[in-house]
Order: C-alpha cells, then sequence, then structure tokens
C-alpha cells in the first residue's frame, strides 16, 4: 500500500460538487446593443480600470489546480462534479484571447468529471476557436448564446445552430425586444422534430441606466416555448418593468423574487 501511495494513490474525493466561477481572462469589447450597460464595464469604471483591455487572470489555471495540504492534497481545489460558469468576465471567443483559448480548452477537457457553462456573444468565431478534437462536441461543456433582440437573433441564431454542439442554450438577457423564435424552433430540430434549442432563459436589465422589458414580450416568448416543448426559465424581471401598460420599477434585490413569483419556468 505504501508503495502505491508512493506512486500517487490518493484517497477518495469526499468532497462535495460546488457551483464555481472561473473567470481565465477579463475584458471585453462591446458588441450590441446588449452591451450598453454592461455590468462588467460599469464595475471596471468604478474602480478606474480600462475593461476594455483583455487579460489573462490570476485564476486561469483554476480548474487544474491541486490541493497542497490537508486529507485531501493533491486532489483538485474545485471538486469532482462541479459546475463551472466559465468567463464570465469576458467573452470567451473574443480575439485577443485568441493566444489562451487552446490552453483553457486543455484544462476543460482534463476536468470531464465536471460541467462548464459559457455564453457568448460572438457565435461567429465559434467554428474556427474549436479544439481540434471537439468532433460533435463535448457532453460536459456547454456554449450557450445570448441575444437581446429580434435583430441578433436572427444574426447570431442560424450561426449558432450550425454549429456541432451537444447543448444548444439561449439567453435573453437583456431582453429589449419581443422576440419570435418560432422558426429556430421548426428549421433546427433534431430527427425526431424536437427543436435543437433545449432551454431559453429570460431577463431584464439591471442597473442604474436600465432599458425597460415588457411583461408581455415575456409571456410571448413562454408561450412559444410552451408550444414547442423548450425549457423556459424567467431569470429575473430587471429594472424597469412593464406590465399592462405601466412601468414599475423593482429594487435589485426583488428582481429574481418577482420572477420566480410569475411562475413561469418549465
Ligand atoms: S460581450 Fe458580454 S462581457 Fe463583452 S461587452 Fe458585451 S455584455 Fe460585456
Amino acid at each position: 500500500m505504501e508503495q502505491l501511495s508512493l506512486l500517487g494513490q490518493q484517497n477518495a474525493d469526499t468532497r462535495s460538487p460546488q457551483t464555481v466561477t472561473w473567470n481565465p481572462w477579463h475584458g471585453c469589447t462591446k458588441v450590441s446593443a446588449g452591451c450598453q450597460h454592461c455590468y462588467m464595464f460599469r464595475r471596471d469604471e468604478a474602480i478606474g480600470k480600462d475593461a476594455s483591455v483583455v487579460q489573462k487572470t490570476q485564476m486561469f489555471n483554476l480548474p487544474v489546480r491541486m490541493l497542497r495540504a490537508g486529507a485531501e492534497k493533491g486532489a483538485y481545489k474545485v471538486p469532482s462534479g462541479s459546475h463551472i460558469y466559465t468567463c464570465f468576465s469576458s467573452d470567451f471567443f473574443h480575439q485577443d484571447a485568441d493566444d489562451w483559448r487552446q490552453e483553457a480548452w486543455d484544462m476543460m477537457r482534463s476536468r470531464r468529471d465536471c460541467t462548464f457553462f459559457l455564453i457568448t456573444k460572438r457565435p461567429e468565431r465559434i467554428a474556427a476557436c474549436l479544439p481540434p478534437d471537439w468532433g460533435e462536441g463535448w457532453a460536459h461543456v456547454t456554449i450557450a448564446v445570448t441575444t437581446e433582440n429580434q435583430r441578433e437573433a436572427d444574426r447570431r441564431l442560424p450561426v449558432y445552430l450550425s454549429l456541432p454542439l451537444r447543448h444548444w442554450a439561449v439567453m435573453v438577457e437583456p431582453m429589449l425586444s419581443a422576440l419570435d423564435l418560432r422558426r429556430y424552433f421548426t428549421e433546427y430540430a433534431d430527427p425526431e422534430g424536437r427543436p435543437l434549442i433545449s432551454s431559453v432563459s429570460v431577463g431584464g436589465e439591471s442597473g442604474p441606466d436600465a432599458r425597460p422589458c415588457d411583461y408581455d414580450w415575456v409571456l410571448d416568448l413562454h408561450a412559444q416555448c410552451v408550444k414547442h416543448g423548450v425549457r423556459f426559465h424567467y431569470h429575473q424581471t430587471g429594472a424597469r418593468l412593464i406590465k399592462d401598460g405601466k412601468e414599475y420599477r423593482i429594487p435589485r434585490r426583488q428582481q429574481h423574487k418577482q420572477a420566480h413569483k410569475a411562475h413561469l419556468d418549465f
């Protein structure tokens, strides 16, 4: 046993999975209306930092960092089974991160015991940025696309839905207009006719300069999802909610709660 231990045998990892945020790089540039009040720019401006400079962060290698002491010494710091929100202070497919992305893919490949979730507004860059062994997609990696209005849906979704992915997820946040996604549910479907898009998540805009989100837009998209069997999640109301023609200012701490109370998720 002692010899096996010397060869690297480790105790079983008894830690529970965690939800972790991994920002391998930080900084971005704005590409569309949804970026106008990007929270990352707001936060960086508040501390005098230029958010448009994309830089590697100190947590770049987080998924493969090891514990150096304790009962689980030698195990990964991020426990097995964890869900890793990836690149939430940049865009994973930003061109200024091209030199680092392969290494990030390598880390994701070596952590197939975890799941990774990324969101991009640059689906047109994905195909050229995938790792060579991506094939039809990695089951433990979800690349979601975000679209804030019909124009961006019509620009991004045909590209996104033609990519080799194992999961397709659409974030409509901040929702800035009504959206008709019906053609993307019917024209991009599996052999049984089920939409490739498995989920749609909707939210209004937060922050001091938030633009309004009309509840009728939310209900309409919800009805489209119900009809086509696509999971729907009403994530948050945003700071300015229009309901029955009247505008409501929703404090930040109430935005998730109020959306949850609408009972639209399925
Ligand atoms: S793509 Fe995302 S991170 Fe980049 S500026 Fe737009 S909202 Fe911000």
